[in-house]
Order: C-alpha cells, then structure tokens, then sequence
C-alpha cells in the first residue's frame, strides 16, 4: 500500500536521533508506523486475490523430510491429515513449531531479570500535549512520546489514529510478580509510579475490548542457527526474535518472506539459477544477526544505573555528528542492507534497494515503484539506444523491461531483483561490450541462462504506464 502521510514519521522524530540530522540519508526511505493488524488484513486481502487458501485453526504437530518432498501432520478442527509439498516455510512465530520439528537449533542470550509491560489505556486528556502527543506529567513534566529512560526503567506512551494510546514499561527488577496472575491496569500504573515517580492515572479504554495487557518477563535475542535446512526454510520470528525497541521485527520478518518468495517461486517454475534457495539464509541471516546487535545495544543503553546515564551522554555527544547520526539512522531503518550480488561492476547502487526514481517512459511520468509491482524481475533501460534491452531479449519470458529516461544521472540502467534490491547497475549513457557483459553475467546469475531465440515466445510488450 502507499504510504499514509497522516501515519508517517521520519526517523528524524525519533528520540534517540538528534532532530533534522538522524534521517536515513535517503528521502524516499521512511519510518512508517502501520498496526500490525493492518498490515495482517492487507497480506491475506493480497492472499485471497491470489487464490491462496488460509486454514485458520489448523495446527502444525509433525514434519519429516524425504529426498523430494517434505511431508506435515496438521490438526484441523475436523481432525489429523497430513500433507506434502516441495517446500515448507515455517512463519510460525518466535516458538516455531517448524523450527523444533527441523531439528534447527535457536542459540542466543537471554536476559531472565527484565519485566516488561504493555496496555492499552485511556489516559486524562489535559495531560496530554496536543503540539507534541506527548505527555505533561504532574510531578515529573514532560515527556516526549515513545521510549523514555529514567534511572529506574523504561516508560513509553503512544497515540495513535483511531486506536487506544499505548503504555509500556521496562523494569529491570522481576522480584514479588504473581507470574500466575494475568496483568490489569493496577499492576501497570504502579509500574510507571516505580519509574517516573509520579502518578499517571489509567482508565481501560473506550470501546469494545479485548484490549491489550500484557506482562512479559526475560527478553531473548535468539537466532536460528540457519534458516534453511533441506527443504524447510524459516521467516519472521521463527528465525530471529530480539527486544522490540525500535520495532524493527515486522520489517525484518516482512524482508524475509520478500526475499525468498521470489526465490521459492523461481524453483518452483523451473528458471532458478543453481544455488539460489541458499542466497536466502546467506543474505538474510546476516540482517538477523545486525538487528540483534542493535536491539541488544539500545536494550544495554535503557538499563538502569549512572554508569548507563554516563554511556548515554557520550552517545548523545556522538549524535551530534551527522555522519553518526545518519548511520544509526540507517541501521534502524534497515536502509544500510547491502546484498552481494556476486558482480564485479562497482556501481554504488548494486546491492542496495532500488530508490524511487521518476522515470518517463513516453506515457507520463511514472515512480519505479509503480513498475514493481508484478513482482517478476525489472530491468529499467535509460540508455540514449536502448541497448540494454536489446541484450536481454532472451530472458523476457521471465523479467519486464521497460524503456525510459530519466533526469537522474546516477544511474541509465538498472537491473531489479523481485524484492526491489538492484543486481546490477549502469551510469553510463552508452554502455559498451565489457558492461552489456557484465549484465547478462547478472541476469544470468539471478534469473537463470538466456532463452535461446528458438524457444522465445512473443512476450506483450510492457505497459509503462503501470503494473501489466
Ligand atoms: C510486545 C511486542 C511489541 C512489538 N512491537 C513491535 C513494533 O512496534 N514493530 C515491529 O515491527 N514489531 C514489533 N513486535 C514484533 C512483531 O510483533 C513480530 O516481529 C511479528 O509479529 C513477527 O511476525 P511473524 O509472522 O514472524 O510471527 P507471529 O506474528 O508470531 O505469527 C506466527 C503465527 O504462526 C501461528 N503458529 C504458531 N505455531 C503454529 C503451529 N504449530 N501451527 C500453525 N500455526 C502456528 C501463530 O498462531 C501465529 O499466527 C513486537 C512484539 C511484541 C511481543
């Protein structure tokens, strides 16, 4: 979906970035906050559209692997059935029933004297800064929304269109809790009094519940050991799980199933280049891996204790710098992921994803963004002969092209993956023989060997004006 401006906030207004200076470098990369709820109807709508069948309430309880498919025993309201497939993804959560039964191991730390607690409340409206969303505390004063640290623990409150505010609390003190006692809205007030030291009135929110209230204690940053084993792969918190802070889990899990679902589709349409499926874990754990560095960091600098308020001051000096700022900024937005696309060009842009550019195709103007949605590999061709699309008609049955210009010099021609990061790239206007070369090396390490001209079909030319 486009994004909703209303819900969009640059990584700029986050708090641990110095305001104006800790934006990704790159003005078409947004933090943009989306429910998860929203995001959950979004992808079944897409599913639906796609004739994919969702059993609701069918549960996973066996898998066992053979040389050529993979077989699962499932319990459905009607009773145990099993069945076999090529493939198996295991989406299915930090406690993956897929990952134990694969026989993946999960290693990591976990930090058992941390509580954390989230709720949906209503809280008094007069203590809320309408300029800001934040929140003017008797006793306290104000508080930017999200994350807060005092010497005692964690407090962040949240508004949100159309959706109760938030709170939530992070203490580093598990002592005295009824873990056999679900949380209520008591347990949650004497929280935030226990780290702001003032009193924040809470009242169950307006409107049909349930509403959200949970205690949760330990916090694990985990890793799958590999998220590929023979023909089962993990996605999302089935291969990873770190502290929230930041949230950049949705994010992860969502580039996760991007990544390989193109991947997947490929092998199982026959055109994937050999070693493909093994690009999945070989990219993406090494994401996995970054997201529990920082998550573990940001959770090292909300701790308690002066030596942490010391460790964040020097922070806060270092952000400061806009070239520190920008990288952490970049991390958190998951904008510094850069794929080895195994090709020897040096363009800057290879490896990276692709940026948003505005391309004129004959038809208007039209974003790039607008082109990728088949989701079949795009190779965008500015080059002043259209050589480039000359030199990959034999692979037209399996990627669009389009021909354009484009008043961006940076790059003339780009060769996309499905997942919108770029295999291969071009700022010349005339690409000679050793550049041509290196594309279709590209084209045919991502997408395959050529078709030969005897076994091309006529492909309907593309539209450029949107998706086909
Ligand atoms: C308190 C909290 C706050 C968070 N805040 C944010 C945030 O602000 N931003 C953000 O990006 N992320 C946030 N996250 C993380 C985010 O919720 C997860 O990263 C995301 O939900 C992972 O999605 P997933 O599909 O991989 O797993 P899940 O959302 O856990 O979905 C797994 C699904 O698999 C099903 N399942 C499990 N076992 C089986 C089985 N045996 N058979 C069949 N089905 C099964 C489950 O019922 C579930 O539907 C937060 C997490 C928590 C706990």
């Amino acid at each position: 979906p486009r994004p909703n401006h209303r819900e969009t906030a640059s990584a700029g207004n986050h708090p641990h970035f110095q305001p104006g200076t800790g934006r990704p470098d790159r003005e078409d990369r947004r933090l943009l906050p989306v429910p998860q709820t929203r995001m959950e109807r979004v992808l079944a709508d897409r599913a639906a559209e796609l004739g994919v069948e969702v059993r609701r309430g069918h549960e996973l309880t066996g898998l066992s692997q053979h040389a050529d498919a993979v077989t699962v025993e499932v319990v459905g309201p009607t009773g145990r059935y099993e069945i076999s497939s090529r493939y198996v993804v295991g989406a299915d959560g930090a406690h993956s029933t897929t990952r134990k039964l694969a026989g993946i191991e999960f290693p990591g730390a976990a930090s058992d004297d941390i509580v954390t607690r989230i709720a949906e409340v209503a809280v008094p409206n007069e203590f809320v800064d309408p300029a800001t969303g934040g929140l003017n505390l008797p006793g306290y004063g104000h508080i930017s929304p999200m994350y807060h640290r005092t010497e005692r623990g964690v407090f962040a409150h949240a508004r949100f269109p159309s959706r109760p505010d938030l709170v939530f609390t992070v203490e580093w003190a598990t002592d005295g809790i009824d873990t056999d006692a679900p949380l209520n809205l008591e347990e949650v007030h004497d929280s935030i009094y226990r780290v702001m030291g003032a009193d924040l009135p809470l009242r169950p929110p307006e409107g049909r519940g349930p509403h959200r209230l949970d205690r949760s204690i330990g916090v694990n940053t985990r890793l799958a050991d590999r998220y590929h084993d023979g023909r089962v792969l993990l996605v999302g918190d089935a291969a990873h799980v770190h502290f929230v802070i930041g949230g950049p889990g949705l994010n992860l899990g969502l580039q996760d199933a991007i990544n390989l679902g193109w991947k997947l589709a490929a092998v199982i349409h026959g055109w994937a280049p050999p070693g493909l499926l093994d690009t999945y874990g070989a990219e993406r754990r090494p994401v996995g891996e970054r997201v529990a560095m920082h998550s573990q960091a940001q959770l090292a600098l909300l701790a308690p204790g002066a030596e942490v308020t010391a460790l964040r001051e020097l922070f806060t000096e270092l952000l400061r710098d806009q070239h520190t700022a920008a990288h952490i900024a970049n991390m958190m937005a998951g904008a510094d992921i850069c794929y080895d696309m195994g090709t020897e060009s040096t363009h800057t842009l290879i490896g990276r994803w692709a940026p948003d550019l505005l391309l004129d195709t004959g038809n208007g103007p039209v974003r790039l963004a607008d082109l990728t949605t088949t989701a079949r590999p795009l190779l965008v061709d500015c080059t002043e002969n259209a050589c480039l699309a000359t030199e990959a008609d034999g692979w037209r049955d399996r990627i669009d092209i389009v021909t354009a210009h484009t008043s961006n010099t940076a790059a003339t021609g780009l060769l996309l993956r499905p997942d919108c990061y770029i295999a291969w790239a071009t700022d010349s206007p005339d690409p000679g023989p050793h550049e041509r070369e290196s594309m279709r090396t590209a084209l045919t390490t991502w997408f395959g060997t050529a078709q030969r001209p005897s076994q091309r079909r006529p492909v309907p030319p593309r539209s450029a004006a949107g998706p086909r």
